[in-house]
């Protein structure tokens, strides 16, 4: 596509990448196919393409978003399904990053709605924040009917919608109890576990089955003081400035230990904060202070099946079974381009593992996206529970704690993820959530473990 940005326009940096992105797009419209707006409603303003159309034309004339156009970017759910299917390469991730903060800087929004993503930014990384609100959320949450009633936007009762159910027993806090390392145990390497925001508070046991596993398979797992939210939920709202300094204060937190060296990876358990881990390079590119520990930090982010083996889990493997449907987060296979990977993970640990049909669309979670425009989030939610369903799984995995939330709200099947399977079918204790949907008889182990190489 030709652009037509002047000199001046080009010496910002955003402005330049964008350009890049629009050149790019050659107009095929493959991208509409795999685009979950387009494809749930055939609007080519909710599409890759029409979007692409729409952030040119306010980026080249410099001009005041319309509240149509914020309309159209604010519906995209940054699940980068275009970017998998576009035979261009047009990186749609980055393009639309400048056009959420380009709407930020220069369009004022109704003041309900200013108020409210204000509380969203607030509120949700921070985990002291977040876990006083998810308590409140659980007393008020017998009202949502009410709050339905009340609130013609949805959103309250969306949020209420998504207070969990389940708490993990004996998993309730954050913090999470070291297994002693194993004296004879391989030492396969140094992981920096990343905190980060909302997962430890909604469901803990994704970590500290995370840890057990790490552990078992021979990895010295470290947590650095100081860290947090990996900036991703600010950012998808637009709010650059902010996000940069999460970005900032989560490299001041690894500095030291990055620079003496001898870590070997960085692990997001949520695949969001990974696939933002994993920009940490392009977003700080222009800051000399920390471009170069930026980048370092982004080369060792790894997803957790990026970092487990299936030949390590098949010689821990103890021997259970269940019949799992995979959902495919979009963060995981559109952001990291991380295919097959879990799966065969799941596999090697003895599950049958079966994918459900239209697996490349989003559920509809897409950080605050399921908060922000509820209606859509919702059709996007049925659709894919109806598709997990239909594989009659005894649980679904999945790689990302908000995906899990909600698909957990539409699906009958537990929601759980990839490493609390991968923890119970190598020596850890059954998923609290499949036990009470299989019983006690379905998840015991049915035979010895093998622990060669490991410890439980
Ligand atoms: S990121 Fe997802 S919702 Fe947005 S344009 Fe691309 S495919 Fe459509
Ligand atoms: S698939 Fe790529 S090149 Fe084709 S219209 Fe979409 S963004 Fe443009």
């Amino acid at each position: 596509m030709k652009t037509e940005f002047t000199a001046e326009q080009l010496a910002d940096p955003a402005t330049a990448v964008s350009s890049q992105a629009i050149r790019k797009c050659v107009h095929c419209g493959f991208c509409t196919a795999t685009c979950p707006t387009y494809v749930l409603d055939g609007d080519e303003r909710d599409s890759p393409r029409g979007r692409i159309y729409l952030i040119k034309d306010m980026l080249e004339r410099d001009a005041a978003p319309t509240a149509d156009v914020v309309r159209h970017i604010d519906r995209c759910l940054s699940c980068l399904a275009c970017t998998t299917t576009c035979p261009s390469g047009v990186d749609y991730r980055h393009l639309v990053d400048h056009a959420r903060a380009y709407v930020e800087a220069r369009y004022r929004r109704p003041l309900p709605e200013r108020v409210f993503r204000t509380l969203l930014a607030w509120l949700l990384p921070h985990r002291g924040r977040f876990s006083w609100a998810l308590r409140l959320g659980a007393l008020a949450r017998p009202f949502a009917p009410l709050v339905a009633g009340l609130d013609r936007s949805g959103r309250l009762a969306t949020m209420l919608e998504l207070v969990p159910r389940r708490r993990s027993h004996g998993e309730r806090s954050p913090r999470v109890r070291m297994q002693a390392p194993h004296p004879d145990g391989p030492r396969r390497g140094r992981v920096l576990l990343l905190q980060g925001c909302a997962e430890p508070v909604l469901l803990p046991s994704i970590r500290a089955a995370t840890v057990r596993l790490l552990e078992r398979l021979g990895y010295a797992v470290e947590f650095a003081a100081g860290e947090g939210c990996c900036g991703a939920l600010v950012h998808h709202l637009g709010r650059e400035h902010d996000g940069l300094a999460y970005v900032r204060r989560n490299l001041d937190a690894w500095r030291g230990r990055l620079e003496e060296g001898g870590v070997d990876a960085i692990l997001a358990t949520a695949s969001g904060c990974g696939s933002q881990l994993k920009d940490y390079g392009f977003l700080l590119r222009n800051d000399p202070d920390y471009a170069p520990l930026a980048a370092r930090a982004a080369a060792l982010a790894r997803d957790l099946s990026e970092l487990v083996e299936g030949e390590a889990v098949q010689r821990l493997k103890v021997g259970v079974s269940a019949r799992i449907a995979y959902h495919a987060a979009c963060s995981l296979q559109h952001g990291q381009k991380i295919v097959g990977r879990p799966r065969a993970l799941l596999e090697a640990a003895g599950f049958t593992v079966i994918e459900p049909a239209e697996s490349h669309l989003c559920c509809g979670s897409a950080g605050t996206y399921n908060i922000l425009q509820p209606r859509i989030a919702a059709r996007l939610g049925r659709r894919k529970a109806e598709r997990l369903a239909a594989c009659q799984p005894d649980a679904i995995a999945t790689g990302n704690v908000g995906c899990a939330v909600q698909i957990g709200r539409f699906s009958g099947a537990p929601v759980l993820h990839v490493a609390e399977l991968l923890d119970w079918a190598t020596g850890g204790p059954p998923p609290d959530a499949l036990h009470s949907a299989m019983g006690d008889g379905a998840v015991a182990t049915t035979a010895p473990a093998s622990v060669g190489g490991g410890h439980a």
